[in-house]
């Protein structure tokens, strides 16, 4: 039996300098923590529980979103606000995992989830998955060919989202973009930017066009699966006009993936199926496929094309 002391500091603080000892780390939800500790893929002597922080706020409006860390899933997806104003997050979550897990799992535990492959699951350090039709198409490096599993990072990094991050002296707080957050894992498995002991307490987005957005999901069954890929797209339009657009996807990049080219594409362009098509044309620039997962270089074009339509048909 591999124990563990579970703590339940008072204030961000202690929370940040309890989870800055060696072998402590956060506990939120839950979800994927007790998980992976069963399968004693996750070795810690201690867990920092952040449920004792008030930091559950949700709002959304035409002057942002703005979600606290420990805010349920459910309580996001279900939120007439979010639904209202940034629907795509709404649909990413409502998408995820299956009601039991929704009520427990947080804004940041969501966004900290672990790849579902067995090199991050598994707790001998030499195992790895061989090629799969899983296996990313984007920022594959040797270290993981994962896709990163999050819907809502999909939809955050579509929105050029930022995590407001608390630490321990000298660095304190400090906010940075997904595109900052996430990196591709180059020397280990680690896939993000936190330094020991930092904790997510917020994520926040301001995007005044995010009515039109969409999240579609494709997956091996309808409910209670992680994606094999989705879209995440979110439109301004002048009319029928388009002044901008953001584009991401999950299922295929090691960390969630925004594709600059076909989004400048689509700028200043009429939302018709022609330039729709271009643009998608675009999406698999630096795509690394083999005979396993090059299905995905079509799918990924489908699902973003059903989701620039879904965007443009929102009101
Ligand atoms: C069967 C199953 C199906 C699933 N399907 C989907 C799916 O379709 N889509 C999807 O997106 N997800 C899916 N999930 C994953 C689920 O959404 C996550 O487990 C959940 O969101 C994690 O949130 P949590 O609060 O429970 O995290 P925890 O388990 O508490 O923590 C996860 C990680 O985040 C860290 N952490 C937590 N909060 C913070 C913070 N504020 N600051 C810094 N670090 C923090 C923890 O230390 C840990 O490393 C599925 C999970 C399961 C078990």
């Amino acid at each position: 039996m591999n124990n563990f002391v579970l703590n339940r500091p008072p204030d961000v603080a202690r929370c940040v300098a309890a989870a800055a000892q060696p072998g402590a780390s956060f506990i939120a939800g839950g979800t994927t923590v007790i998980d992976l500790w069963k399968l004693g893929a996750y070795p810690v002597t201690q867990l920092v529980d952040l449920n004792g922080l008030a930091l559950r706020g949700i709002s959304a409006g035409p002057g942002g979103l703005k979600l606290g860390a420990l805010a349920r899933m459910s309580a996001v997806g279900e939120h007439a606000d979010v639904k209202t104003h940034y629907p795509l997050v709404a649909q990413a979550l409502l998408l995820s995992a299956s009601p039991q897990i929704r009520n427990m799992g947080t804004m940041g535990g969501n966004l900290l989830q672990r790849p579902r492959s067995l090199a991050y699951r598994n707790p001998d350090p030499q195992r790895r998955d061989g090629p799969s039709r899983f296996d990313a198409l984007f920022g594959v490096t040797g270290h993981s060919r994962a896709p990163h599993p999050s819907d809502l990072a999909v939809a955050l990094t579509a929105l050029d989202a930022s995590v407001r991050i608390a630490g321990a002296a000298p660095r304190g707080e400090r906010t940075l973009k997904l595109s900052e957050f996430y990196r591709i894992p180059q020397d280990s498995l680690k896939f993000d930017t936190l330094q020991p002991g930092e904790m997510i307490t917020a994520v926040e987005a301001s995007v005044p066009f995010a009515r039109h957005s969409a999240y579609i999901k494709i997956r091996d069954r309808a409910s209670y699966q992680f994606a094999i890929v989705s879209a995440a797209v979110a439109l301004d339009l002048d009319g029928d006009t388009i002044r901008e657009a953001r584009i991401a996807a999950g299922g295929v990049g090691t960390i969630p993936w925004r594709f600059p080219a076909a989004e400048s594409a689509l700028a200043g362009q009429r939302a018709t199926p022609e330039s729709f098509t271009r643009a998608i044309a675009r999406l698999d620039r630096g795509a690394v496929t083999h005979e396993f997962n090059l299905f995905k270089v079509d799918l990924l074009r489908r699902t973003t094309l059903r989701a620039l339509e879904a965007a443009l048909a929102a009101t």
